[in-house]
């Protein structure tokens, strides 16, 4: 164990490199159970049920167990990516050029206005653009966002308010 991992306290957030590390074991144990099946299978004195004891739908079920992995990585990966300090803060995607125009389906997500497609569904998490305007509520409360969001926020602010951020 690294000495982050301690220090960072089971039950938080994981890393991507922990869902990795966890793929790689069940890669491994995939490979394992396949070496113990072809072993299984060979000794011939043994009854017909146990030699059949590790069907490959065994591999099957860890092979998707380390998809389902690998796509967590990624996805979790993308939402720290997204996360940096003067990206846009609103959780929910949008067409950083059309707006509220994406169109989601098996984790691919592409915006039905201009065409620009992501190989992941973009409408789910942080949206990650760069934060141009603060966008003020009624209770005084500023949230940065993108230029698409602000936008969006500008056409239904009711009482709010639009700051553009100077460039520096
Ligand atoms: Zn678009
Ligand atoms: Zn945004």
């Amino acid at each position: 164990m690294a000495a982050d991992d301690s220090a960072a306290g089971y039950g938080g957030e994981p890393t991507p490199a922990e869902l990795r590390d966890l793929q790689a074991r069940a890669d491994a144990l995939t490979r394992d159970i396949a070496a113990m099946r072809s072993r299984l299978t060979a000794q011939s004195h043994l009854p017909r049920n146990l030699r059949s004891a590790l069907p490959e739908s065994v591999d099957r079920g860890l092979a998707r167990a380390s998809q389902r992995l690998s796509a967590a990585a990624d996805g979790l990966a993308r939402v720290r990516a997204a996360q940096w300090l003067g990206a846009c803060t609103t959780g929910w995607g949008i067409c950083p050029h059309c707006g509220l125009t994406l169109q989601a389906e098996d984790d691919r997500s592409w915006c039905e206005a201009c065409g620009t497609a992501w190989d992941y569904d973009r409408s789910q998490g942080p949206c990650g653009e760069r934060g141009v305007y603060l966008a003020m509520d009624e209770l005084g409360g500023t949230v940065l966002v993108c230029a698409a969001h602000g936008r969006y926020l500008s056409e239904r602010l009711d009482g709010g308010l639009l700051l553009a951020i100077p460039e520096l």
